[in-house]
Protein backbone atom coordinates (compact mmCIF):
# COMPACT_ATOMS: atom_id res chain seq x y z
CA UNK A 1 0.00 0.00 0.00
CA UNK A 2 1.52 3.26 -1.34
CA UNK A 3 -0.46 4.97 1.72
CA UNK A 4 2.23 5.58 5.14
CA UNK A 5 0.87 4.35 8.24
CA UNK A 6 3.20 6.83 10.07
CA UNK A 7 1.05 9.29 8.46
CA UNK A 8 -1.92 10.84 11.07
CA UNK A 9 -5.23 11.07 10.18
CA UNK A 10 -6.92 11.95 13.02
CA UNK A 11 -6.45 14.77 15.69
CA UNK A 12 -8.55 14.59 18.93
CA UNK A 13 -8.88 18.02 20.33
CA UNK A 14 -9.48 17.36 24.28
CA UNK A 15 -11.21 19.39 27.04
CA UNK A 16 -9.42 19.61 30.37
CA UNK A 17 -11.91 19.71 32.96
CA UNK A 18 -14.61 17.12 33.51
CA UNK A 19 -13.20 15.41 30.97
CA UNK A 20 -9.33 14.56 31.82
CA UNK A 21 -9.48 15.55 35.21
CA UNK A 22 -11.53 17.58 38.37
CA UNK A 23 -10.33 20.18 40.70
CA UNK A 24 -12.35 20.06 43.63
CA UNK A 25 -14.31 22.68 43.64
CA UNK A 26 -13.28 24.76 47.12
CA UNK A 27 -9.62 24.88 45.52
CA UNK A 28 -10.24 26.24 42.38
CA UNK A 29 -12.72 28.54 44.08
CA UNK A 30 -10.22 29.97 46.44
CA UNK A 31 -7.87 30.43 43.80
CA UNK A 32 -10.54 32.78 41.82
CA UNK A 33 -11.84 34.31 45.31
CA UNK A 34 -7.92 35.18 46.19
CA UNK A 35 -7.15 36.72 42.75
CA UNK A 36 -10.58 38.60 42.60
CA UNK A 37 -9.60 40.66 45.70
CA UNK A 38 -6.07 41.55 44.52
CA UNK A 39 -6.93 42.54 40.92
CA UNK A 40 -10.51 43.97 41.32
CA UNK A 41 -11.37 44.13 44.95
CA UNK A 42 -13.90 42.85 47.26
CA UNK A 43 -15.43 39.60 47.54
CA UNK A 44 -16.40 37.90 44.56
CA UNK A 45 -19.94 37.85 43.09
CA UNK A 46 -20.32 34.09 42.16
CA UNK A 47 -23.91 34.71 42.02
CA UNK A 48 -23.52 36.51 38.79
CA UNK A 49 -21.70 32.87 37.05
CA UNK A 50 -24.80 30.71 36.46
CA UNK A 51 -22.29 27.74 35.92
CA UNK A 52 -18.80 27.49 34.44
CA UNK A 53 -19.04 24.23 33.14
CA UNK A 54 -18.08 24.96 28.87
CA UNK A 55 -17.17 28.28 29.19
CA UNK A 56 -13.99 29.65 28.70
CA UNK A 57 -11.66 31.49 31.23
CA UNK A 58 -12.15 35.03 29.84
CA UNK A 59 -16.13 34.11 29.53
CA UNK A 60 -16.36 33.65 33.08
CA UNK A 61 -14.04 36.54 33.61
CA UNK A 62 -16.45 38.79 31.65
CA UNK A 63 -19.81 37.10 33.31
CA UNK A 64 -18.21 38.03 37.25
CA UNK A 65 -17.64 41.66 35.80
CA UNK A 66 -20.78 41.92 33.96
CA UNK A 67 -18.83 43.13 31.21
CA UNK A 68 -16.72 41.91 27.70
CA UNK A 69 -14.70 45.23 27.49
CA UNK A 70 -13.58 45.31 31.09
CA UNK A 71 -12.59 41.35 31.04
CA UNK A 72 -10.51 42.24 28.31
CA UNK A 73 -8.75 45.41 29.18
CA UNK A 74 -8.17 43.41 32.75
CA UNK A 75 -7.18 40.02 31.01
CA UNK A 76 -4.08 39.93 31.25
CA UNK A 77 -3.50 41.19 35.25
CA UNK A 78 -6.16 39.33 36.24
CA UNK A 79 -4.67 35.88 34.28
CA UNK A 80 -1.36 36.11 35.44
CA UNK A 81 -1.87 36.49 39.08
CA UNK A 82 -4.24 33.66 38.64
CA UNK A 83 -1.97 31.45 37.06
CA UNK A 84 0.60 31.80 40.08
CA UNK A 85 -2.12 31.28 42.22
CA UNK A 86 -2.95 28.07 40.57
CA UNK A 87 -0.27 27.25 40.26
CA UNK A 88 0.45 27.23 44.37
CA UNK A 89 -2.51 25.55 44.84
CA UNK A 90 -3.71 22.86 42.42
CA UNK A 91 -1.34 19.95 43.32
CA UNK A 92 -1.74 16.52 42.96
CA UNK A 93 -4.12 15.93 45.82
CA UNK A 94 -6.66 18.65 44.80
CA UNK A 95 -6.96 16.85 41.43
CA UNK A 96 -8.76 13.58 40.12
CA UNK A 97 -8.55 12.05 37.09
CA UNK A 98 -11.71 10.99 35.95
CA UNK A 99 -11.88 7.33 34.59
CA UNK A 100 -10.52 6.07 32.36
CA UNK A 101 -8.83 9.03 31.05
CA UNK A 102 -5.45 7.63 30.95
CA UNK A 103 -6.57 4.24 29.11
CA UNK A 104 -8.38 6.21 26.69
CA UNK A 105 -5.12 8.57 25.73
CA UNK A 106 -3.40 5.20 25.44
CA UNK A 107 -5.60 4.09 23.08
CA UNK A 108 -5.55 7.39 20.97
CA UNK A 109 -1.75 7.24 21.21
CA UNK A 110 -2.04 3.43 19.71
CA UNK A 111 -4.31 4.18 17.08
CA UNK A 112 -2.42 6.69 15.50
CA UNK A 113 -4.40 9.44 16.63
CA UNK A 114 -2.90 13.28 16.94
CA UNK A 115 -3.85 14.87 20.56
CA UNK A 116 -4.07 18.25 21.40
CA UNK A 117 -6.15 20.43 24.16
CA UNK A 118 -9.27 22.40 23.47
CA UNK A 119 -9.71 24.17 26.81
CA UNK A 120 -11.62 26.70 28.29
CA UNK A 121 -8.67 27.46 30.46
CA UNK A 122 -6.36 29.87 30.39
CA UNK A 123 -3.23 28.69 29.18
CA UNK A 124 -0.71 28.61 32.15
CA UNK A 125 -3.34 27.02 33.95
CA UNK A 126 -4.10 24.57 31.69
CA UNK A 127 -1.09 22.92 31.24
CA UNK A 128 -0.23 23.31 34.94
CA UNK A 129 -3.29 20.61 35.51
CA UNK A 130 -2.16 18.61 32.73
CA UNK A 131 1.21 18.57 33.93
CA UNK A 132 -0.02 17.56 38.16
CA UNK A 133 -1.62 14.86 36.48
CA UNK A 134 0.64 13.80 34.54
CA UNK A 135 -1.37 13.69 31.20
CA UNK A 136 0.92 16.85 29.61
CA UNK A 137 2.90 14.47 27.53
CA UNK A 138 0.21 12.97 25.46
CA UNK A 139 -0.25 16.28 24.00
CA UNK A 140 1.45 18.04 20.80
CA UNK A 141 -0.31 21.67 21.49
CA UNK A 142 -3.01 23.58 22.85
CA UNK A 143 -5.87 25.74 22.05
CA UNK A 144 -6.79 27.72 25.42
CA UNK A 145 -9.93 30.18 26.16
CA UNK A 146 -7.76 33.23 28.51
CA UNK A 147 -8.52 35.39 25.21
CA UNK A 148 -11.11 34.10 23.81
CA UNK A 149 -14.76 35.20 25.07
CA UNK A 150 -16.30 32.11 23.34
CA UNK A 151 -15.08 28.14 22.98
CA UNK A 152 -16.40 28.63 19.46
CA UNK A 153 -13.42 30.58 18.51
CA UNK A 154 -10.51 27.92 19.47
CA UNK A 155 -11.62 25.58 17.10
CA UNK A 156 -10.58 27.45 13.94
CA UNK A 157 -7.08 28.06 15.76
CA UNK A 158 -6.56 24.19 16.19
CA UNK A 159 -7.82 23.69 12.53
CA UNK A 160 -5.29 26.57 11.85
CA UNK A 161 -2.58 24.80 13.09
CA UNK A 162 -3.50 21.38 11.97
CA UNK A 163 -3.28 22.86 8.25
CA UNK A 164 -0.05 23.77 8.62
CA UNK A 165 1.26 20.16 10.38
CA UNK A 166 2.59 18.02 7.25
CA UNK A 167 1.05 15.29 8.67
CA UNK A 168 -2.00 16.33 9.62
CA UNK A 169 -3.32 18.72 6.69
CA UNK A 170 -3.82 16.02 3.89
CA UNK A 171 -7.79 15.26 5.49
CA UNK A 172 -7.63 14.38 8.58
CA UNK A 173 -10.45 13.80 11.02
CA UNK A 174 -10.87 16.52 13.57
CA UNK A 175 -12.90 14.97 16.46
CA UNK A 176 -13.56 17.40 19.48
CA UNK A 177 -13.70 15.65 23.01
CA UNK A 178 -15.78 17.10 25.66
CA UNK A 179 -18.34 17.00 28.88
CA UNK A 180 -20.29 19.52 27.92
CA UNK A 181 -23.10 20.78 25.56
CA UNK A 182 -20.71 23.76 24.66
CA UNK A 183 -18.34 21.22 23.37
CA UNK A 184 -20.79 19.58 20.90
CA UNK A 185 -22.13 22.59 19.66
CA UNK A 186 -18.54 24.24 18.92
CA UNK A 187 -17.78 21.05 17.04
CA UNK A 188 -21.01 21.02 15.07
CA UNK A 189 -19.96 24.76 14.07
CA UNK A 190 -17.51 23.49 12.13
CA UNK A 191 -18.16 20.25 10.99
CA UNK A 192 -16.03 18.27 13.64
CA UNK A 193 -17.09 15.00 15.03
CA UNK A 194 -17.54 15.47 18.63
CA UNK A 195 -17.46 12.60 21.16
CA UNK A 196 -19.16 13.41 24.44
CA UNK A 197 -18.53 12.10 28.22
CA UNK A 198 -20.50 12.20 31.17
CA UNK A 199 -17.82 12.32 33.63
CA UNK A 200 -18.20 16.76 34.00
CA UNK A 201 -21.71 18.00 35.34
CA UNK A 202 -23.95 16.55 32.90
CA UNK A 203 -25.58 13.32 32.26
CA UNK A 204 -25.46 10.91 29.65
CA UNK A 205 -29.01 11.95 28.83
CA UNK A 206 -28.31 15.62 28.77
CA UNK A 207 -25.51 15.37 26.57
CA UNK A 208 -26.83 12.63 24.29
CA UNK A 209 -30.50 15.13 23.26
CA UNK A 210 -27.66 18.06 21.59
CA UNK A 211 -26.47 14.53 19.02
CA UNK A 212 -22.95 14.28 19.69
CA UNK A 213 -21.17 11.37 17.10
CA UNK A 214 -21.24 9.07 20.41
CA UNK A 215 -22.30 10.02 24.39
CA UNK A 216 -19.77 7.50 26.57
CA UNK A 217 -20.33 7.63 30.16
CA UNK A 218 -16.83 7.55 31.17
CA UNK A 219 -13.42 7.64 29.01
CA UNK A 220 -12.86 4.50 29.61
CA UNK A 221 -15.76 3.46 28.11
CA UNK A 222 -14.65 5.78 25.27
CA UNK A 223 -11.17 3.81 25.17
CA UNK A 224 -12.76 0.64 24.28
CA UNK A 225 -14.72 1.65 21.11
CA UNK A 226 -12.37 4.76 20.13
CA UNK A 227 -11.11 2.12 16.53
CA UNK A 228 -14.76 3.02 15.60
CA UNK A 229 -13.83 6.64 15.47
CA UNK A 230 -10.69 6.98 13.78
CA UNK A 231 -9.61 6.91 10.03
CA UNK A 232 -6.98 3.89 10.98
CA UNK A 233 -7.46 2.48 7.59
CA UNK A 234 -6.33 4.07 4.29
CA UNK A 235 -9.47 4.27 2.61
CA UNK A 236 -11.01 5.94 5.81
CA UNK A 237 -10.47 9.01 3.60
CA UNK A 238 -11.05 8.45 -0.26
CA UNK A 239 -7.94 7.80 -1.98
CA UNK A 240 -5.85 10.48 -3.79
CA UNK A 241 -4.31 9.71 -7.08
CA UNK A 242 -1.34 11.46 -8.39
CA UNK A 243 -0.32 11.39 -11.94
CA UNK A 244 3.13 12.80 -13.19
CA UNK A 245 5.24 13.01 -16.59
CA UNK A 246 6.31 15.04 -18.88
CA UNK A 247 4.20 16.95 -21.27
CA UNK A 248 2.43 15.11 -23.96
CA UNK A 249 2.41 11.51 -22.39
CA UNK A 250 -1.00 11.89 -22.05
CA UNK A 251 -1.60 12.66 -18.16
CA UNK A 252 -4.14 15.02 -18.75
CA UNK A 253 -6.85 12.56 -20.56
CA UNK A 254 -6.11 9.72 -18.59
CA UNK A 255 -6.18 11.76 -15.50
CA UNK A 256 -9.80 13.28 -16.41
CA UNK A 257 -10.94 9.68 -17.91
CA UNK A 258 -10.11 7.69 -14.74
CA UNK A 259 -11.64 10.60 -12.68
CA UNK A 260 -14.77 9.88 -14.34
CA UNK A 261 -14.86 6.06 -14.26
CA UNK A 262 -14.24 7.08 -9.77
CA UNK A 263 -16.52 9.20 -9.40
CA UNK A 264 -13.44 11.18 -8.27
CA UNK A 265 -12.63 15.12 -8.83
CA UNK A 266 -10.38 15.91 -11.29
CA UNK A 267 -7.77 18.37 -10.77
CA UNK A 268 -5.38 19.83 -13.52
CA UNK A 269 -2.92 21.73 -11.84
CA UNK A 270 -0.89 22.60 -15.24
CA UNK A 271 -3.93 24.74 -15.60
CA UNK A 272 -3.33 27.02 -12.57
CA UNK A 273 0.15 27.59 -13.60
CA UNK A 274 -0.80 28.14 -17.33
CA UNK A 275 -3.59 30.77 -16.08
CA UNK A 276 -0.98 32.59 -13.81
CA UNK A 277 1.18 32.69 -16.81
CA UNK A 278 -1.50 34.57 -19.00
CA UNK A 279 -2.29 36.54 -16.15
CA UNK A 280 1.30 38.04 -16.37
CA UNK A 281 1.68 38.15 -19.84
CA UNK A 282 -1.67 40.49 -19.72
CA UNK A 283 -0.42 42.53 -17.57
CA UNK A 284 2.76 42.74 -17.99
CA UNK A 285 4.14 41.43 -14.71
CA UNK A 286 7.98 40.73 -14.81
CA UNK A 287 9.23 37.31 -14.77
CA UNK A 288 10.51 37.27 -11.06
CA UNK A 289 9.07 35.59 -8.07
CA UNK A 290 8.24 38.43 -6.15
CA UNK A 291 6.14 39.79 -8.81
CA UNK A 292 4.63 36.93 -9.52
CA UNK A 293 4.15 35.72 -6.08
CA UNK A 294 2.54 39.14 -5.39
CA UNK A 295 0.73 39.06 -9.04
CA UNK A 296 -0.86 34.87 -7.92
CA UNK A 297 -2.20 36.82 -4.22
CA UNK A 298 -4.82 39.35 -6.07
CA UNK A 299 -5.55 36.65 -8.97
CA UNK A 300 -8.31 34.43 -8.95
CA UNK A 301 -7.54 31.13 -10.47
CA UNK A 302 -10.75 28.55 -10.68
CA UNK A 303 -11.51 24.97 -11.59
CA UNK A 304 -15.20 24.73 -12.16
CA UNK A 305 -16.08 21.40 -12.72
CA UNK A 306 -19.02 22.12 -15.82
CA UNK A 307 -21.27 19.60 -17.85
CA UNK A 308 -18.92 20.21 -20.06
CA UNK A 309 -15.74 19.07 -18.10
CA UNK A 310 -13.30 20.99 -15.98
CA UNK A 311 -12.64 24.53 -17.12
CA UNK A 312 -10.19 27.22 -16.00
CA UNK A 313 -11.66 30.83 -14.66
CA UNK A 314 -8.82 33.63 -14.44
CA UNK A 315 -10.57 36.46 -12.65
CA UNK A 316 -13.88 35.13 -13.45
CA UNK A 317 -13.11 34.42 -17.30
CA UNK A 318 -13.00 31.69 -19.00
CA UNK A 319 -9.63 30.71 -20.46
CA UNK A 320 -9.84 27.16 -21.08
CA UNK A 321 -9.11 27.34 -24.65
CA UNK A 322 -6.91 30.64 -24.08
CA UNK A 323 -4.51 28.84 -21.47
CA UNK A 324 -3.39 26.52 -24.96
CA UNK A 325 -2.45 28.86 -27.16
CA UNK A 326 1.62 28.84 -28.02
CA UNK A 327 2.62 32.51 -26.14
CA UNK A 328 1.37 30.72 -22.31
CA UNK A 329 2.71 27.63 -23.59
CA UNK A 330 6.28 29.11 -24.32
CA UNK A 331 6.57 30.59 -20.97
CA UNK A 332 4.66 28.47 -18.59
CA UNK A 333 8.02 26.79 -17.20
CA UNK A 334 9.62 29.86 -16.29
CA UNK A 335 6.69 30.94 -14.31
CA UNK A 336 6.65 27.74 -12.75
CA UNK A 337 9.90 27.58 -11.77
CA UNK A 338 9.60 30.42 -9.28
CA UNK A 339 9.63 28.86 -5.75
CA UNK A 340 7.35 31.47 -4.15
CA UNK A 341 4.72 30.78 -6.98
CA UNK A 342 5.52 27.05 -6.42
CA UNK A 343 4.70 27.11 -2.51
CA UNK A 344 1.49 29.24 -2.95
CA UNK A 345 0.53 27.04 -5.69
CA UNK A 346 1.15 23.56 -3.47
CA UNK A 347 -0.60 25.01 -0.60
CA UNK A 348 -3.83 25.98 -2.79
CA UNK A 349 -3.58 22.18 -4.57
CA UNK A 350 -3.04 20.53 -1.15
CA UNK A 351 -6.33 22.17 -0.27
CA UNK A 352 -8.06 21.03 -3.18
CA UNK A 353 -7.43 17.83 -2.66
CA UNK A 354 -7.13 17.69 1.54
CA UNK A 355 -10.39 15.81 1.28
CA UNK A 356 -9.56 12.75 -1.19
CA UNK A 357 -11.61 11.67 -3.77
CA UNK A 358 -9.32 13.30 -6.38
CA UNK A 359 -7.18 12.45 -8.93
CA UNK A 360 -4.89 15.27 -9.54
CA UNK A 361 -1.95 15.22 -11.93
CA UNK A 362 1.23 17.56 -12.85
CA UNK A 363 4.92 17.79 -12.35
CA UNK A 364 5.24 17.45 -8.23
CA UNK A 365 1.76 15.97 -7.38
CA UNK A 366 3.51 12.71 -5.66
CA UNK A 367 6.91 14.24 -5.03
CA UNK A 368 5.52 17.55 -2.79
CA UNK A 369 1.56 18.27 -3.28
CA UNK A 370 0.86 14.97 -1.79
CA UNK A 371 3.98 12.95 -0.82
CA UNK A 372 1.75 10.53 0.42
CA UNK A 373 -1.12 9.66 -1.84
CA UNK A 374 -2.16 7.18 -2.02
CA UNK A 375 -1.63 5.55 -5.21
CA UNK A 376 0.93 7.65 -7.71
CA UNK A 377 1.94 6.88 -11.47
CA UNK A 378 4.54 8.26 -13.72
CA UNK A 379 3.52 8.73 -17.25
CA UNK A 380 5.88 8.63 -20.04
CA UNK A 381 6.23 8.50 -23.53
CA UNK A 382 9.10 9.06 -26.16
CA UNK A 383 9.62 12.20 -27.23
CA UNK A 384 8.32 11.51 -30.77
CA UNK A 385 5.38 9.90 -29.72
CA UNK A 386 4.71 12.74 -27.31
CA UNK A 387 5.23 15.58 -30.10
CA UNK A 388 3.16 13.71 -32.50
CA UNK A 389 0.70 13.49 -29.99
CA UNK A 390 0.64 17.51 -29.49
CA UNK A 391 1.27 18.32 -33.21
CA UNK A 392 -2.13 17.05 -33.66
CA UNK A 393 -3.55 19.15 -30.68
CA UNK A 394 -1.78 22.11 -31.84
CA UNK A 395 -2.63 21.97 -35.59
CA UNK A 396 -5.93 22.66 -35.75
CA UNK A 397 -4.72 26.21 -33.97
CA UNK A 398 -1.57 26.49 -36.00
CA UNK A 399 -1.48 24.38 -39.90
CA UNK A 400 2.27 25.72 -39.97
CA UNK A 401 3.36 24.15 -37.16
CA UNK A 402 5.95 20.97 -37.87
CA UNK A 403 7.12 18.22 -36.01
CA UNK A 404 10.45 19.31 -34.85
CA UNK A 405 9.27 22.49 -34.14
CA UNK A 406 6.82 20.67 -31.41
CA UNK A 407 9.99 18.36 -30.60
CA UNK A 408 11.80 21.32 -30.19
CA UNK A 409 9.63 22.85 -27.42
CA UNK A 410 8.37 19.75 -25.49
CA UNK A 411 12.13 19.42 -25.25
CA UNK A 412 12.68 22.29 -23.87
CA UNK A 413 10.09 22.45 -21.63
CA UNK A 414 10.86 19.05 -20.36
CA UNK A 415 14.37 20.46 -19.90
CA UNK A 416 13.27 23.21 -17.61
CA UNK A 417 10.94 21.62 -16.07
CA UNK A 418 13.34 18.89 -14.58
CA UNK A 419 15.97 20.68 -13.99
CA UNK A 420 14.42 23.51 -11.93
CA UNK A 421 15.80 23.98 -8.44
CA UNK A 422 11.91 23.37 -6.79
CA UNK A 423 9.86 20.95 -6.87
CA UNK A 424 11.34 19.67 -10.49
CA UNK A 425 9.83 16.86 -12.44
CA UNK A 426 10.45 13.43 -10.77
CA UNK A 427 9.65 10.30 -10.44
CA UNK A 428 8.65 9.43 -6.76
CA UNK A 429 9.92 6.11 -5.61
CA UNK A 430 6.80 4.75 -5.18
CA UNK A 431 4.97 5.61 -8.25
CA UNK A 432 4.54 2.93 -10.58
CA UNK A 433 5.99 3.83 -14.34
CA UNK A 434 3.44 3.48 -17.34
CA UNK A 435 4.91 3.99 -20.75
CA UNK A 436 2.62 4.90 -23.03
CA UNK A 437 4.35 4.85 -25.68
CA UNK A 438 2.46 1.83 -27.69
CA UNK A 439 -0.69 1.94 -25.71
CA UNK A 440 -3.85 3.80 -26.37
CA UNK A 441 -5.62 6.25 -24.02
CA UNK A 442 -8.27 3.22 -22.95
CA UNK A 443 -5.65 0.84 -21.93
CA UNK A 444 -3.47 3.53 -19.94
CA UNK A 445 -6.92 4.24 -17.93
CA UNK A 446 -7.31 0.46 -17.24
CA UNK A 447 -3.85 0.32 -16.53
CA UNK A 448 -4.15 2.80 -13.62
CA UNK A 449 -7.52 1.73 -12.32
CA UNK A 450 -6.69 -2.11 -12.29
CA UNK A 451 -3.63 -0.74 -10.13
CA UNK A 452 -5.91 1.59 -7.90
CA UNK A 453 -8.41 -1.76 -7.51
CA UNK A 454 -5.24 -3.92 -6.44
CA UNK A 455 -3.33 -1.17 -4.48
CA UNK A 456 -6.34 0.35 -2.70
CA UNK A 457 -9.41 -1.50 -2.58
CA UNK A 458 -8.49 -5.12 -2.31
CA UNK A 459 -5.85 -3.95 0.70
CA UNK A 460 -8.32 -2.18 2.53
CA UNK A 461 -11.00 -5.86 2.48
CA UNK A 462 -8.08 -7.00 5.07
CA UNK A 463 -8.78 -3.90 7.53
CA UNK A 464 -10.97 -3.66 10.08
O1 LIG B 1 0.51 19.87 -17.83
P1 LIG B 1 0.73 21.14 -18.62
O2 LIG B 1 1.48 20.94 -19.86
O3 LIG B 1 -0.52 21.92 -18.80
O4 LIG B 1 1.66 22.03 -17.65
C1 LIG B 1 2.14 23.26 -18.05
C2 LIG B 1 3.40 23.62 -17.30
O5 LIG B 1 3.06 23.94 -15.96
C3 LIG B 1 4.46 22.54 -17.20
O6 LIG B 1 5.32 22.50 -18.32
C4 LIG B 1 5.21 22.94 -15.95
O7 LIG B 1 6.17 23.92 -16.24
C5 LIG B 1 4.13 23.56 -15.09
N1 LIG B 1 3.61 22.65 -14.07
C6 LIG B 1 4.34 22.49 -12.92
N2 LIG B 1 3.88 21.70 -11.91
C7 LIG B 1 2.70 21.09 -12.01
C8 LIG B 1 1.94 21.21 -13.19
C9 LIG B 1 2.45 22.00 -14.22
O8 LIG B 1 5.42 23.05 -12.81
N3 LIG B 1 2.25 20.37 -10.98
Amino acid sequence: MASNASVKRALLLVDIDGTLLRVHRHVTRHVWSETWSVVVGGELPWHRLDSAAGKTDLQILAQLLGDVYTARVLARDFFSVLASHAERAITRDAIELCPGATDFLEAAERSGAVLAILSGNETRIGWHKLRVAGLDSYFVAGFFGGDAIERAELPPRALQWAMSQQYLSQGAWVIVVGDTPNDIACARRYGLGCLAVASGPYSFDELTVHQPMACFRHLGQAALSLHRFLPTHPMARQPIIAIDGPAGSGKTTTARLLAERLGFTYIDTGAMYRALTLAALEHGVPMNDEALAALLERTSIELRHTPQGQRTYLDGRDVTERIRMPDVTAHVSQVSSFPSVRAAMVRIQQQLGARGGVVMDGRDIGTAVFPDADVKVYMTADLATRAERRLEELRATDPTLTLDDVIRQLDERDQLDSSREHNPLRRAEDAIVIDTTNLSIEEQVERIARYIRERVVESSTTLP
